[in-house]
């Protein structure tokens, strides 16, 4: 789950401050979740651009899975619009706007309405909250099955620091340092012997960008 926020609309009327004809392409997964990219939200987008004196040529939200999965079928299903429109915008997070860029056929203006924030679970009262960095070189196994690496503000491999008081992290006293909560859950599955164990220093190699990686066959 990819987490995004709205741009603020005079960020996205500047942005198309060129283009008169806009064809609006939303998600039905994650920006959907969020609030920012589904159905209600393109309407809204449509609505707000219309009264700035724009025309919205089309609208669509691809279904689940992933935008990014469902941006040539989207855009097949809509052909005449996109053909007719000089931008298109897209209420998705950054990955749905690539996929949108490198399917469009007609060379138009791609641009996004939303940023993108963090990849993230979300709990039950609907908070959402990161819990993976996409760090290439996985410690879950050592650490209870939580991420040392993106709970930890320091993200430290080899925790706690010293400014843990009372169960939390001394950067955010409202937060529960990541290496307490980690040695209660080895404590509680009796695997408290990897706590001992120290680990390497990160091989940042795996996270220069941009990655790439072959699907094997
Ligand atoms: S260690 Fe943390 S950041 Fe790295 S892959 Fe595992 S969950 Fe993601
Ligand atoms: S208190 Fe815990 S979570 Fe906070 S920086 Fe130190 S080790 Fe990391």
């Amino acid at each position: 789950m990819i987490v995004t926020e709205r741009k603020p609309l005079e960020e996205i009327l500047k942005s198309l401050e060129k283009h008169a004809k806009v064809f609006l392409i939303g998600c039905g997964e994650c920006s959907t979740t969020c609030k920012t990219g589904g159905e209600k939200e393109v309407l809204q987008m449509k609505e707000y651009l219309e009264s700035q004196g724009k025309k919205v040529t089309g609208w669509v939200v691809p279904n689940a899975p992933c935008i990014a999965a469902q941006t040539k079928t989207a855009f097949a299903q809509n052909m005449p619009a996109v053909k007719e429109s000089q931008a298109i915008l897209v209420l998705s997070c950054g990955l749905g706007v690539q996929s949108v860029k490198e399917n469009d056929r007609f060379g138009l203006t791609v641009l996004p309405a939303l940023n993108s924030m963090f990849g993230t679970l979300m709990d039950a009262r609907g908070n959402f909250y990161e819990v993976c960095s996409n760090c290439g070189e996985c410690v879950l196994d050592m650490t209870g099955c939580i991420c040392p690496i993106t709970r930890c503000p320091k993200g430290l491999l080899n925790g706690p620091c010293g400014g843990v008081i009372k169960g939390k992290c001394e950067v955010d006293r409202e937060r529960d340092c990541a290496w307490v909560l980690i040695y209660n859950e080895l404590e509680k599955k009796g695997e408290l012997d990897k706590i001992k164990a120290i680990s390497k220093p990160k091989d940042y190699s795996k996270t220069t960008k941009p990655q790439k990686a072959k699907v094997s066959q």
